[in-house]
């Protein structure tokens, strides 16, 4: 076994499950080596290290308050880790700002909406654009045709349904064109239609090279999406690996499935 994924298994898990926890395949888009953050005593992420190869939906799962968001936010640079370090493309971001963090290329959604209420679904998206100002009604517009939202691109945005709000959002990460996406609980309380449709747009970017991390309760969905499943327990790493076998996992089962 490569002896850098070894160092990363801590010592106390069954020898079969070491070669996949934690794997850090050759060429991953994103890197994360060892990386820690407490809360006074609350240990919220326990030394995680995992890798992801571009052009891959990974899925994050785990129990309420198991680090998901935290892992998120780590990861965007929105909050600093006690130790340990993400990698983009290989360069090292864990102690850049979130905004050049995302220059760089990785966007993310966050739980709670943070639309812009009073601002159209167009003013939303060009709130954000980087680039020349000249260009940014051009990409909003082609942001809310692909999530087919453009009969409501002069709409308020606290005048969109919940699900048409959960796209607004998703159009919001897209219109920078990043190339590493993290999506935290896309699908709370998203209608099946809208879902269908969100696991669409994902599949389809996924297609043209573009790279996700997802976490969500809805676990039919992330079977649907994901090619990679990573479960955190307690802010620790408890297993990845394709998903059927995670789910099949009795250690998974126990603090996440069997509840
Ligand atoms: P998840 O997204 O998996 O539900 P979180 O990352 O939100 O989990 O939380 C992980 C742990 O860290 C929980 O015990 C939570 O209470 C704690 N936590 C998260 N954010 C903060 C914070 N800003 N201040 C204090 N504790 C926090
Ligand atoms: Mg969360």
């Amino acid at each position: 076994m490569d002896p850098e994924i070894e160092a990363t298994v801590s010592g106390d898990r069954p020898a079969t499950a070491r070669a996949a926890i934690g794997s850090t395949p050759a060429g991953a888009i994103l890197e994360v080596a060892g990386l820690t953050r407490r809360f006074g005593g609350v240990i919220a992420v326990n030394d995680v290290s995992f890798g992801i190869v571009a052009g891959t939906v990974t899925g994050l799962i785990g129990p309420n308050g198991s680090g998901k968001s935290t892992l998120f936010r780590l990861i965007s640079a929105e909050m600093p880790a006690h130790s340990g370090e993400v990698r983009l493309r290989g360069q090292p971001i864990t102690r850049r700002s979130a905004s050049e963090v995302n220059r760089l290329g990785l966007g993310r959604t966050f739980q709670l909406s943070r639309l812009y209420p009073a601002m159209t679904a167009t003013e939303n998206l060009v709130a954000v654009t980087r680039g020349e100002a000249k260009h940014a009604l051009e990409r909003a517009a082609a942001s809310l045709d692909f999530v087919g939202l453009t009969a409501v691109a002069d709409e308020f945005a606290a005048n969109l349904s919940y699900g048409q709000q959960k796209l607004l959002e998703f159009a919001r990460v897209l219109v920078n064109d990043p190339d590493v996406i993290l999506l935290d609980e896309p699908f709370a309380g998203v209608n099946p239609v809208m879902e269908e449709r969100m696991v669409a747009h994902i599949h389809a970017l996924r297609d043209r090279g573009k790279t996700f991390l997802i976490t969500d309760h809805e676990i039919r969905l992330i079977m649907a999406l994901c090619s990679r499943l990573i479960v955190l327990d307690h802010g620790e790493l408890l297993a990845d690996g394709d998903p059927a076998t995670v789910r099949a996992d009795a250690r998974v089962i126990d603090a996440y499935f069997g509840t």
